[in-house]
């Protein structure tokens, strides 16, 4: 068991499915209580029921604000406090610059960057008032550069940016902020990808072989812990060491 996540209250947004559901599990089996948030509800409760632990489950669109501050009032309400903020809902619309549109572009900004940047600010205010807190932001090894994905990678390397600065800025009140970045993980995400895309991403992991959710839910689980407790603004590569240098393309 790792250390001080007894009792403590987590947000986990985009819960519903693949690395969110893996993170949800591994906090819940750690002792938190755990808050799960989804556009789309309906598979929350089932992951809830599996749970042996006190749950939340709510819909919402974390790219808009009254959903991300409704988000924060319910959890309140229902816990008093917010200790852990898993910034993890994502999406890819991927293309090569010539035809991606302008609208892939606003929709994954929208929900892979400024979505964690309105969850930040809304927890802000209680972790500061409670002197403590962890934020951890799910980026991706992308944020490096990746071939077709201008608009996700530029997304993740906004919300690594993201990371650093409020890392800074944060500090001062116990608020810890960090941020995983998996690499080619086996979920519903990486399922609907193109097969040669897929054998592409592939051919370029050491290790030959998808990473599973639960080596992302771990990593999280520890820099959401008190034995993370002095580390601060990092950006943590959970990939089987892709992020070390390009292989074949
Ligand atoms: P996933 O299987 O697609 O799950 C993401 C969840 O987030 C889905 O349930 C999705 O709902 C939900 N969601 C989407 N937009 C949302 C919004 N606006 N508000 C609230 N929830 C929303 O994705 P995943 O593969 O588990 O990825 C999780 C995170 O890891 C993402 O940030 C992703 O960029 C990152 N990541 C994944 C990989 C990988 O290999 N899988 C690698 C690097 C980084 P719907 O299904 O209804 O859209």
């Amino acid at each position: 068991m790792l250390n001080g996540l007894q009792n403590k209250v987590a947000i986990i947004t985009g819960a519903g499915q693949g690395i969110g559901a893996a993170i949800s599990r591994r906090l819940a089996q750690e002792g938190a209580k755990v808050v799960l948030v989804d556009i789309n509800a309906d598979c929350l409760k089932d992951i809830a029921h599996e749970l042996d632990t006190e749950t939340l489950t709510i819909s919402a669109d974390i790219s808009k604000k009254n959903h991300v501050l409704n988000m924060v009032e319910q959890t309140k309400n229902t816990f008093g406090r917010v200790d852990i903020l898993v910034n993890n809902a994502g999406i890819i619309r991927d293309g090569f610059l010539s035809r991606l549109s302008e609208d892939d572009w606003d929709k994954v900004m929208d929900v892979n960057l400024k979505g964690p940047f309105l969850c930040c600010q809304a927890v802000f205010d209680t972790m500061k008032a409670q002197n403590s807190g962890k934020i951890v932001n799910i980026v991706s090894r992308s944020w490096l550069g990746n071939i077709g994905q201008a608009n996700y990678s530029a997304s993740k390397g906004g919300l690594v940016s993201l990371t650093r600065t409020l890392a800074l800025e944060l500090a001062r009140f116990q608020i810890n902020v960090n941020a995983v970045a998996p690499g080619l993980i086996e979920t519903p995400m990486t399922k609907n990808m193109p097969e040669e895309a897929l054998a592409r991403l592939l051919r370029m992991q050491p290790t030959g072989k998808m990473g599973s959710v639960d080596d992302i839910a771990a990593a999280v689980a520890f820099l959401s812990s008190g034995d993370g407790a002095f580390i601060n603004g990092q950006i943590l590569h959970v990939d089987g060491g892709k992020s070390c240098g390009l292989l074949s393309l």
